[in-house]
Order: structure tokens, then C-alpha cells, then sequence
């Protein structure tokens, strides 16, 4: 392998300019490359673009299951037996309740996913009135995730006030007829393609951990690249019951970093998001990737929980990141008392033999 400048690395990707294929993955193989040093480089990517800054996301599924599609991964297909809620759209009440409930989390942006492969154009109408609503009430961006879309849907969208949509490519065009049969990967490159034509910021994330190689992963982040999108939020994949991908195997927190660096290289300016997964795979290092990533989901995924909010708020404050959001991270752990106790149990407790 031929030695890495540190310092050339973070330059490099600073200013845009392409990374060799031979380095990329020696990032994500080589213990020549010591993960230390990659995450300091890394790191001056992200300051220089995100400071020390971190942006929470809320997710919020408002429409859940009876999704005609076979993608493997997901507990909301139908060929899923995962035990989850199903409903179709919830109350525009409920949905907004929500968003205020995720701007007084602390979230910076709030993420309404609808399952389904596109939604008729009536419910289009339906999700734009209720982005306006959120919109007039609330200091919050808003991003909708509602399928494969066309011109003329994403125009309402964003004429409503959407500050972005969410298409996720997944995994890389070669692994996709494997995790997926009935609509294809072209289908989802032409939605953002579209998006991005009109001037809509486009959120496309990927899930690591369903059998992809190391080349699979350069090509999703160069995919993203080429495609100028604006967030990436990286799943590691969580395996839920009933669905048809079976569990594989926990993801080493090394290589979680190493993928996590190689999508900041490749991508200095977007928001690179710590998603699903992030307790289960990056476990006791998770705290490393606020130097990489400048973004995260808290309170929970689709269909799986996360860790507890205070926890996250309070790794935020020990690693001496601030939030990008109206309130303050002392203001939002609220029932510090609580966290405590959890805490003084589980480790505080006198050994009695
Ligand atoms: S990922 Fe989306 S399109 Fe695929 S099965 Fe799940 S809800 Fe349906």
C-alpha cells in the first residue's frame, strides 16, 4: 500500500478534488491507514465545512406498512411478517403535533417518510398542506420521503415549503436486483436527478451490512458525489424479525468509522448523518463519529427504538459539540435526575458479595 499524507488527505477532500480508488479502500481495509489519524483528517474536513456543530433529525413515519414493494431490508413490505403497526396516513393533527413535539426535541429538521412506491396526487396535496401548516408554525426544517416522484409532484412538494426530499439509493447498482425486484435502481437516480433539477436539496442515504463489498460502498459514495446530494444519512442495518434479510452478523465499530470517513471524503459538503444502527453497530466508539459525521437521528428509527434522548444529549455535551437548534442541549435534558439514577444504578452501586 503506498503511505498516506494525513494532511494531503484532508486538503484534498477540502477542496473537492478526487480521491484514488487505491486509497479508498485501503480506508475502509487496511490497518496500514491507523484509524486515529484518518478521524483526525476527517475531522478537518468537517470543521472546516460544519464547525462543531451537530443537527438533529426526527423521523416520523407517517404512513407505515401495506407497501406493495419487496425491498428485503425493510419491516414495512409486503413480503414482510416484522410485527409492526400498520396504518395509512396519520391525522394531519397528529402529524403536526409531532413536528412541534421534534422542534422541542431539539431537532433542526423533521423527516415525514411515507411508505409506498409513489404516492396518487391527491395525497401529494394532502403532504403539502401539511408541510405548510408545519412550516407557519414551527422554526423547523422539513424534509418528505413519499417514493418515487415526478416533476410535477416534487414541484408541490417544494413550492408547499419542503426544504428537501428523501430518496435513498440504499446499497450500489450492482447489489440492488439482490435486495430489491420491483422497481429498479434507475427509477430511484431518476427521482433525485429530478429533484435536484428543480432546485430541491435531496437527502439519499445507504444501509451498511447487507452483504455489500468494500468496492460497493466507494461506488455508493461516488454515486452521491456525482449526484451533488446535500445528505447522507448512513444506516448500518438493523436486522428486525420478519423481515428478508436475516441477521448477518454486528458490524465491527472500526469499520463503521472507516465507512463513515470515507462517505465525509468523498462528500466534505453534506450533512453525513450517524442513522439507524448507530447504538447497535458503533457501540461504546459511537462518540468518534460527531468528529466525522455533523448529524444524527435521535428518538428512534421507522420501526426500531433508539438509544434514550438524555443519553444522546449528553454524549453531545461531553464531546463538546453544540446543537444547531433554538434550544439549548442544558435546556432539552430535562429529567436529568432520571438520567442519573439510571446511571448511578448500573454503575454507582456498592459489590456486595
Ligand atoms: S423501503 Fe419503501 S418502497 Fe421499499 S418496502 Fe419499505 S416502504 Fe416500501
Amino acid at each position: 500500500m503506498k503511505t498516506v499524507n494525513y494532511d494531503n488527505l484532508a486538503e484534498n477532500s477540502i477542496k473537492e478534488l478526487p480521491l484514488d480508488k487505491e486509497t479508498a479502500l485501503s480506508i475502509l481495509t487496511s490497518k496500514d491507514i491507523e484509524l486515529i489519524s484518518l478521524i483526525n483528517a476527517t475531522f478537518k474536513v468537517r470543521k472546516e465545512y460544519f464547525g462543531k456543530t451537530i443537527s438533529i433529525h426526527i423521523i416520523n413515519n407517517i404512513q407505515n406498512g401495506y407497501c406493495p414493494e419487496d425491498c428485503k431490508y425493510c419491516a414495512q413490505s409486503k413480503d414482510s411478517s416484522a410485527d409492526i403497526d400498520q396504518y395509512t396516513m396519520k391525522s394531519d393533527e397528529d402529524i403536526v403535533k409531532e413536528a412541534k413535539a421534534a422542534y422541542e426535541k431539539g431537532a433542526f429538521r423533521y423527516c415525514m417518510v411515507s411508505s409506498g412506491i409513489t404516492p396518487n396526487p391527491d395525497r401529494i396535496e394532502h403532504i403539502a398542506n401539511v408541510i405548510r401548516k408545519i412550516k407557519s408554525l414551527y422554526n423547523i426544517e422539513v424534509c418528505i420521503s413519499a417514493g418515487i416522484l415526478d416533476k410535477e409532484k416534487l414541484s408541490i412538494l417544494k413550492d408547499a415549503g419542503a426544504d428537501r426530499i428523501n430518496h435513498n439509493i440504499n446499497t450500489s447498482e450492482s447489489l440492488y436486483p439482490n435486495i430489491c425486484t420491483t422497481h429498479k435502481y434507475s427509477d430511484r437516480l431518476r427521482t433525485i436527478s429530478l429533484a435536484k433539477e428543480i432546485g430541491l436539496q435531496v437527502c439519499s442515504g445507504i444501509i451498511i451490512g447487507m452483504g455489500e463489498t468494500a468496492e460497493d460502498i466507494i461506488e455508493m459514495a461516488l454515486t452521491l458525489n456525482k449526484m451533488r446530494v446535500e445528505s447522507i444519512p448512513v444506516n448500518f442495518f438493523i436486522p428486525i424479525e420478519g423481515t428478508r434479510i436475516k441477521y448477518i452478523s454486528l458490524l465491527d465499530p472500526e469499520y463503521c468509522l472507516r465507512v463513515l470517513c470515507l462517505f465525509r471524503l468523498l462528500n466534505p459538503k453534506a450533512d453525513i448523518r450517524i442513522a439507524a444502527g448507530r447504538e447497535l453497530h458503533l457501540r461504546e466508539m459511537e462518540v468518534l463519529s460527531f468528529y466525522i459525521a455533523n448529524s444524527l437521528f435521535l428518538d428512534g428509527y421507522l420501526n426500531t427504538k433508539g438509544s434514550k434522548n438524555n443519553k444522546t444529549y449528553q454524549m453531545i455535551i461531553d464531546a463538546g459539540f453544540t446543537l444547531n437548534s433554538d434550544f439549548s442541549l442544558d435546556e432539552l435534558i430535562k429529567d436529568e435526575p432520571q438520567f442519573l439514577k439510571d446511571h448511578s444504578e448500573e454503575f454507582s452501586n456498592t459489590i456486595k458479595k
